[in-house]
């Protein structure tokens, strides 16, 4: 299932193949975020076009609306949305930090809300796995049940048992043997609690292991930490899998703690605010200086939209707020993630990730 193709030397970096039933996913990568079935202001064509191979949906969300029924008669979610390649799906645990989803929870579910209506959801561990196998996603994650990174230890170590009962329950009604199933491992901040849930979540037949939990407002010391804690003792021939991660910097960080897969709306939010990737650093379009500024985005980025379009017509578009600049901005931040991420591939196959690193950051880091 995961094939591990290269390692750093000096770090827990590695390189290697998932395989799923929509084609080998190469780690580490990054998946845009697809919540509703698409990305916002890219189509799917663009997504393949960018060389972006894995999504991630959110499977409550798709369960909410469109609803089931209608993804079904569309033969699955690759199917509704054109989309021929990997699909990760949310059980829909991360709603515990939503104001508008999160009732409650207790040991039979999350008590959900739909923000669409009010009504009111009970979504087990069981449910979870039927809406994920019908959706059909390449990737199903275990229903956790996760605690926010500010409470106290005896409620941490409560939500991480509740998160270990699900994740047996996930595991015995998953029967989509095409599908693989992700376990997350929780244990908020707290590195003994954080051992104890990989410890469990490992000793099951998981095909990869998330890390939950991180990434929700903790100090980025602590997220390290608790990556630590935690991929010491993980599998090496699983892949681990960290959400909420997308700047290049904390990717690159988290890529040499272990980590293997990626999700964040940080590259499309920021192309949305104006915010554009470059080899050169970050650039703020809106910026009068680019009025007049004829060359492409970034000019070491081969993406379509750099081949065509200029600073000075994606600056109007933005300043007009015209919705095309909406998507030319996304499509490019998207595959200066994407390219960003295939060259840090290369670099651990060829032996030079450090150097890579070191050179990729020192140019990023430039302001306009
Ligand atoms: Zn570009």
């Amino acid at each position: 299932m995961f094939e591990i193709i290269a390692e750093d030397k000096k770090t827990r970096a590695r390189t290697g193949l998932l395989k799923t039933a929509h084609g080998k996913l190469e780690t580490p990568f990054f998946m845009p975020v697809a919540t509703k079935g698409a990305v916002k202001y890219v189509s799917a064509d663009d997504l393949k076009k960018i060389g972006a191979f894995c999504i991630i949906s959110n499977s409550f969300v798709l369960y909410l609306k469109p609803g089931l029924d209608v993804i079904s008669h569309s033969g699955g979610l690759h199917k509704f949305m054109k989309w021929n390649r990997g699909i990760f799906t949310d059980s829909g645990g991360f709603q515990c930090c939503r104001e508008s989803f999160f009732v409650k929870s207790t040991a039979e579910g999350l008590h959900l809300k739909s923000p669409f209506d009010g009504r009111a959801h009970l979504l087990t561990p069981e449910k979870s796995m039927e809406i994920q196998q019908t959706i059909g996603s390449d990737i199903a994650m275990c229903l956790d049940d996760m605690p926010s990174f500010s409470r106290d230890k005896k409620y941490v170590a409560e939500k991480t048992k509740t998160t270990h009962e699900w994740a047996e329950r996930c595991l015995a009604a998953h029967t989509d043997k095409k599908q693989l199933l992700f376990g997350i491992a929780q244990g908020g901040v707290y590195a003994d609690l954080r051992k104890k849930s990989m410890k469990f979540i490992s000793s099951h037949e998981f095909d990869g292991i998330a890390l939950g939990g991180l990434a929700i407002g903790e100090p980025l010391s602590n997220m390290h930490d608790m990556i630590t804690a935690t991929i010491e003792i993980a599998p090496r021939d699983k892949p681990r899998y960290l959400m909420g991660v997308g700047s290049p910097e904390d990717i690159f960080k988290c890529i040499t703690l272990g980590v293997d897969c990626f999700d964040s709306t940080f590259p499309t939010q920021n192309a949305r605010h104006n915010t554009l990737f470059t080899h050169k650093g970050k650039i703020k379009i809106f910026k009068g200086r680019y009025k007049h500024d004829l060359k492409p985005i970034d000019e070491e980025c081969d993406c379509p939209v750099c081949a065509k379009y200029t600073r000075s017509y994606i600056h109007h578009l933005k300043r007009m707020e015209e919705p095309l600049g909406m998507m030319l901005a996304t499509v490019h931040n998207l595959a200066f993630i994407t390219n960003f991420m295939k060259d840090i591939r290369t670099s651990l196959k060829e032996g030079r990730f450090y150097k890579f690193q070191k050179e990729f950051l020192e140019s990023f880091k430039k302001r306009d």
